[in-house]
């Protein structure tokens, strides 16, 4: 019989990226446990419904990507696409504004989407995101933007670069709509089939186009940055001069618009170009009409949502892992030795240090090998003359240095021990 694989567009993280991933996650919840944003987490799957009012029927995901299904009682479900829509509907049902003051959101997660599999882009993948719900203070998008900008640093990455956008309010969007609209139209024929499917239905989409003809048909198209009010106009100018103020650099880009259509005012991403075309990191902006589309109350908010495979292949070229290291490897043969063996692993995790148990049974010198490449600070030895004398042998992998001890020696004083697998550790 031949073997199952993992689903196309699907993959296993292994235990050897593993690391990159813990690495990503720790300082995230570092970066944004000192700024008060604390953890949700929501079901995987939602009634469909909640995509399809959240991000609205004419967008790609919605309408091309969406992994619904019917459930045996004959619901519409959907495998969640992204998550603003997921963390919004729990601030509603749980009334979640009625504790005053802004809500700080923060989730990680899988996320699922019917795409053309290719390097950082997958069907199932995970978003790390954040959701500040209930300031329009355009500090509020500042600080987001800063957190992501702080996170991505922490991290170790380096040249990214933000791009940043206003798409201004639900009125200077439909004038903007109605002049691309009136600007394309005559070049219809021309566009990719895409974008002249989009032109009634989502017009700003066509912004995002790669087909190469369509580009160069926008670059006379209008920018939505002449048909901001002077309201709009001015909360773009501030929110620039917040980035300014915390030494954050960006630069303005009059086609970012985001394919979702909840968006208000600020837009960003930030891009890499070590990535190929799955350029973006992190994307997001303001998303003032969700709330209250999804049956909550008129509440302003902005967030953002990383893909996290895209960081991890970043950080790949960069840097070998962050290898967490190994205290103590245990090799024991003989009946009485191998018994003891097990206890003494245990004693030694109890009092907080780590330890490998060679479980093989096979000859010293196969377990020695294993105790070489295994990158513990020191290994221990026991065979039946130690377990009969309640002793333990101690090899320092990097010095070589070996030395004989009782067992009740050894755990006698945790902190010493710590000490000195902490400076063998670093000579290693
Ligand atoms: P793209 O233009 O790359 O399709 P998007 O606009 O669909 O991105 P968002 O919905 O804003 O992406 O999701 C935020 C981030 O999630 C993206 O910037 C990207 O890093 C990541 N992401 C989105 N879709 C995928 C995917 N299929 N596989 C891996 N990562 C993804
Ligand atoms: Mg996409």
């Amino acid at each position: 019989m031949s073997a199952i694989q993992a689903t196309r567009g699907t993959r296993d993280i292994l235990p050897e990226e593993i690391p990159y991933w813990q690495h990503i996650e720790a300082i995230a919840r570092e970066i944004l446990g000192r700024a008060a944003y604390q953890e949700i987490r929501t079901p995987i799957f939602e009634q469909t419904d909640l995509f399809a009012r959240g991000m609205g029927e004419a967008t790609d995901v919605v309408s091309k990507e969406m992994y619904s299904f019917q459930d045996r009682g004959e619901r519409s479900l959907t495998l969640r696409p992204e998550n603003t829509a997921g963390v919004v509907r729990a601030f509603v049902e749980h009334n979640l504004q009625a504790q005053g003051g802004i809500q700080r959101l923060w989730y990680l997660g899988a996320m699922f989407r019917y795409e053309r599999p290719q390097a950082g882009r997958q069907r199932q993948f995970h978003q790390l995101g954040l959701e500040s719900l209930g300031s329009a203070d355009p500090r509020a998008d500042a600080e987001v933007i800063a957190i992501a900008n702080d996170w991505l640093q922490a991290i170790g990455l380096k040249n990214l670069r933000l791009e940043f956008n206003s798409i201004g309010d639900r009125t200077d969007r439909q004038h903007y709509r109605e002049a691309l609209i009136a600007y394309l139209t005559p070049h219809k024929a021309d566009l990719d089939a895409d974008s002249q499917d989009r032109l009634t239905r989502n017009p700003l989409r066509i912004l995002d186009s790669k087909d190469q003809n369509t580009q160069k048909i926008l670059q006379a198209a209008p920018s939505i940055l002449s048909y901001l009010s002077p309201e709009s106009q001015k909360r773009f100018e501030q929110v620039q001069q917040l980035l300014s103020d915390l030494g954050i650099s960006y630069r303005l880009n009059d086609r970012l618009v985001r394919g979702l259509d909840y968006y208000t005012h600020t837009v960003f991403e930030i891009q890499s170009d070590d990535l190929g075309a799955q350029a973006t990191v992190c994307a997001g902006g303001r998303y003032d009409g969700l709330i209250a589309e999804l049956g909550g109350a008129e509440t302003p908010a902005v967030g953002w949502a990383s893909g996290i495979e895209r960081l991890v292949l970043l950080l790949q070229k960069m840097q070998k892992p962050p290898v967490k290291a190994l205290d103590f490897y245990l090799v024991s043969r003989g009946d009485r030795a191998e018994a003891q063996a097990l206890k003494l692993a245990q004693t030694l995790r109890q009092t907080g240090f780590s330890v490998e148990l060679d479980l093989s049974g096979s000859a010293f010198g196969k377990q020695f090998k294993r105790a070489d490449r295994s990158g513990a600070a020191a290994c221990l030895i026991l065979g039946d003359a130690e377990a009969d004398s309640q002793t333990v042998q101690i090899k320092w992998l990097a010095s070589g240095q070996q030395a004989s001890l009782a067992q009740a020696e050894l755990l006698a004083n945790p902190d010493a021990l710590r000490q000195q697998v902490q400076t063998a550790q670093t000579e290693a």
